[in-house]
């Protein structure tokens, strides 16, 4: 009999935390390693979080709590809903888990059956088809290449729905390309989901509050009100508030979803931690306009890498609306040969020519389902996104 359950031989190690991990290893070797794999903001938690959160030590605030989340908590996230997203969830449609990670793992392991079909426009965030396999269903990956925006078409989504289809996973603004739907195309895409009322959308929101530009972020549920009642609007504490390590994910939804959530919460990780409850209800309910500043000031580096990459010999890169990733394509260099004669036959060997030659470490586009392509993330200093682009500016320029 095999030790390990069938299930684990259909998922994959993330291999955003395996690149993350390979340039810690790098580094402690004594290697030069500049690392653009995280998908993390390298700015602080906020003061005022900090402090809620010490205060709640102080207060005792150091025992279970409900399962799916503080009241104190709840009442926040709905009115980070209301207020963001105009989207009113009664107290029993929020469910609060440990990062959005787990908020998507337990949805999908809530509802899906051996069979059952997922729709995930590609690429993707690493973790939505592995969990899908986790659960015995069937990841229905659409590619939405470059020329698409990166975006799902609506005739796309009306082509792949089939009676086995139980969700249709939304990203936006998306990791790894910073694409985000407007309202419009929302609307668009929602006027097929309407047409289909057994299939129910998961809408991550991670990235709401990293738009640029003029860009006016809508989500799902409120571009098309006739969905609420099928529809989690997964959020967290992580991206927005630089809250990465402190592991607070919620969403809102239908009840029937949101009460199994607790029901499977309650049986495997218990409540997330009481403490990191008190600081994301600060964060949410607390003060709002750096939220602001912060996007300003990844806008600046994403100008900045787009302008660098663009000027780089064989990659073109696309200007995305949010997130801090950027997803340049690099089909022009496959195929080619590096000084050291080896050959470049897919965005793998590049990621790895480029940390070998120049310690630049970052992510192939293949762990996100669209080839050849890789994923900057852009969340660290201007000064080392220059000295970076400056070495893949150089890596690129010596292939051959
Ligand atoms: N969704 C997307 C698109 C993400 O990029 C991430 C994190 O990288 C998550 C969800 C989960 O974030 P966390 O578990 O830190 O809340």
């Amino acid at each position: 009999m095999p030790l390990l359950s069938a299930a684990m031989s259909r998922i994959q190690p993330s291999a955003t935390a395996a690149v993350t991990k390979r340039a810690i290893e790098l580094k402690a070797e004594g290697r030069d390693i500049i690392s653009l794999g995280a998908g993390e903001p390298d700015f602080d938690t906020p003061d005022h979080v900090k402090e809620a959160a010490i205060a709640a030590i102080r207060a005792g605030q150091t025992k279970y709590t409900i399962v799916d989340g503080t009241a104190e908590l709840k009442a926040a996230i709905r009115l980070k809903f209301r207020r963001d997203n105009g989207l009113d969830y009664a107290a029993d449609e929020v469910t609060v888990n440990v990062g959005g990670k787990h908020t998507i793992f337990n949805a999908l392991v809530a509802t899906l059956d051996a069979g059952d079909e997922v729709i995930i426009p590609a690429p993707y965030w690493v973790s939505y088809p592995d969990i899908v396999q986790f659960c015995g269903a069937r990841p229905v990956v659409l590619p939405c290449p470059a020329e698409a925006g990166y975006k799902l078409t609506p005739e796309q989504l009306d082509a792949a729905i089939t009676p086995k289809t139980k969700w249709l996973i939304l990203n936006s603004p998306s990791n790894p390309t910073g694409a985000a739907y407007s309202e419009k195309e929302l609307r668009a895409l929602a006027a097929v989901l309407l047409a289909h009322p057994h299939v129910f959308v998961l809408a991550d929101d991670m990235y709401e509050h990293i738009v640029y530009d003029d860009f006016r972020f809508v989500t799902l549920a409120a571009a098309e009100p006739r969905l609420f009642e099928r529809t989690l609007t997964v959020n967290g504490a992580s991206k927005a508030y630089a809250m990465t390590g402190w592991r607070i994910g919620f969403a809102g939804g239908p009840k029937r979803i949101i009460q199994a959530i607790a029901k499977l919460q309650s049986q495997s990780t218990t409540n997330p931690c009481s403490i990191a409850q008190a600081a994301a209800a600060a964060a949410l309910a607390g003060p709002q306009e750096f939220l602001k500043e912060r996007a300003r000031a990844f806008q600046e580096r994403r100008d900045l890498v787009v302008s660098m990459l663009n000027q780089t010999e064989g990659l073109v890169c696309q200007r995305p609306q949010g997130a801090f990733y950027v997803y340049p394509d690099c089909h022009r260099l496959i195929g080619r040969t590096a000084p050291d004669g080896r050959t470049i036959g897919s965005d793998e060997d590049l990621a790895s020519w480029f940390l070998d030659s120049e310690g630049v470490s970052l992510v192939h586009g293949g762990a996100f389902g669209l080839s050849p392509a890789f994923r900057i993330s852009y969340a660290t200093s201007p000064a080392l996104l220059e000295e970076a682009c400056r070495r893949l500016q150089r890596a690129c320029a010596a292939l051959q």
